[in-house]
This record gives structure tokens, C-alpha cells and sequence, in this order.
């Protein structure tokens, strides 16, 4: 089956198995970039409360800027990996303040994607996950998120190759479906990987997926006699 057919295949099963997505929170894309960041290796739970209490303790990014790295580690203990993410953070904030005079990422709004995507990983520490995650929730711009799930669910539909890279990924599932799909596609591939195609046990017998996913194929293939 061609790829963007099967694509589209899976997000029509996976609307039917899940439903439609909510829509997350829209934060400001500074926020949203913050927030990605603090995400980063940890679990959902951990990092908005590594996110609420830094917003807490500096209630504007200009008093972050201003305490500096190891204040803004103090803050984020509780997400994991404070002293990679706080210098990250008080990096992006030095940055934006020195380039644009103002901590803010408004001005992607009027951007096109492309142009947004290069500004946000010209940041420190910015890959393309974390700037999908702004371009996606935050913007709401065409950036299909490729996180660890996204990435083994597509790898093992063969909607991307073993060998394609997550990073590479962004730019091949993203050229697979309409624009307008990117959403309900990365949060409902995210919710079957994390309930149903495991990393370690997939539940394929129970995946409505399992007619046209590669891997399952692969593995039931019986040897010719
Ligand atoms: S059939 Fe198995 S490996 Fe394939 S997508 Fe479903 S759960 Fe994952």
C-alpha cells in the first residue's frame, strides 16, 4: 500500500478507535517552548509541575533571565535533568533578549512554518521535536511532533523506514497527510503507542492496525516449507 494512503489509513482507524483529540491548552509560544523543554525525558505529570513551579518562583521570564541558571535548576527539580534544562532555558531567554530586546517568540505568528521552524532550532538546544510542539500547540501551524512513540508506532507500520531517524521523521510523516490532520494524527498515534503498541509487549491482537502494520506482517510470515 502506497504510504500516505495507509497513513491516512491509520488516522481514520485511529479516529474510530479514539475519537477526536481535545485540543491542548493554547499557551503563549514561549511558554509552550518552556514547557517542551522541561518535557524533555520525563514524564507529563513531572514536567507541568516542574513548569507551575518555575512560573511561581519567576512570575515573569524576565526575573528567570535576571536569577540565572542555577536559580531556574532550583525551581525544576521536580522535572528531572534540572542542570541540562535550566542552562537550556536561561540560554534561550539570554538569546531572545539579546537579539530581539524582548522575551517573546510573538513574532512567529505571522510567520510561514517554514521560517518559524528555522528561527525556533536556531534557538540553544531546540530540535525538531520541541519546535513542533510550538509550531503544533502553541501556533497551531502545520509540525507534526515525532516523539519516542510516534516514531516506533510509524517505524513499525513502515509508514517511515527502520532506519529513519526520529528527526528525519518530522519532514516524511508530515508529507504524508493533509495539514489539517497533523493534530488528531500525533496525539491519537501517541495514545496507541502508549496503550497498545508498546515498546516492549505490543498488543497486537487487539490493534486495528495489526491488517496493515509491517512489523505484525513481518513477524507472522511463516517460513516457506
Ligand atoms: S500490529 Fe502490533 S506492532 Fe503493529 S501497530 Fe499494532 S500493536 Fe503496533
Amino acid at each position: 500500500m502506497e504510504r500516505s494512503a495507509k497513513a491516512l489509513l491509520v488516522y481514520e482507524r485511529l479516529l474510530g478507535a479514539y475519537g477526536e483529540p481535545e485540543i491542548k491548552e493554547q499557551r503563549d509560544p514561549l511558554d509552550e517552548l518552556i514547557l517542551t523543554i522541561l518535557s524533555q525525558n520525563t514524564s507529563d505529570l513531572n514536567s507541568g509541575r516542574a513548569f507551575q513551579q518555575l512560573v511561581e518562583r519567576f512570575p515573569t521570564w524576565e526575573q528567570a533571565l535576571a536569577a540565572g541558571p542555577d536559580a531556574i535548576a532550583a525551581a525544576i527539580t521536580v522535572g528531572g535533568l534540572a542542570n541540562v534544562k535550566a542552562p537550556r532555558i536561561h540560554a534561550i531567554l539570554q538569546k531572545l533578549a539579546r537579539e530581539q530586546g524582548e522575551l517573546s517568540l510573538a513574532l512567529l505568528a505571522p510567520m510561514p512554518v517554514d521560517q518559524a521552524r528555522e528561527y525556533l532550532l536556531a534557538l540553544p538546544g531546540v530540535g525538531p521535536k520541541t519546535a513542533a510542539c510550538v509550531l503544533l500547540f502553541s501556533l497551531h501551524k502545520p509540525a507534526m511532533p515525532v516523539d519516542t512513540h510516534v516514531h516506533r508506532v510509524a517505524q513499525r507500520l513502515g509508514l517511515v523506514k527502520q532506519h529513519d531517524s526520529a528527526e528525519e521523521s518530522h519532514a516524511l510523516l508530515e508529507a504524508l497527510l493533509p495539514h489539517h490532520l497533523y493534530y488528531s494524527f500525533h496525539l491519537n498515534v501517541i495514545r496507541h503507542g502508549r496503550q497498545v503498541c508498546a515498546a516492549r509487549r505490543p498488543k497486537c491482537e487487539v490493534c486495528p492496525l495489526a491488517d496493515i502494520c509491517d512489523d505484525f506482517a513481518e513477524r507472522n510470515r511463516r517460513p516457506t516449507p
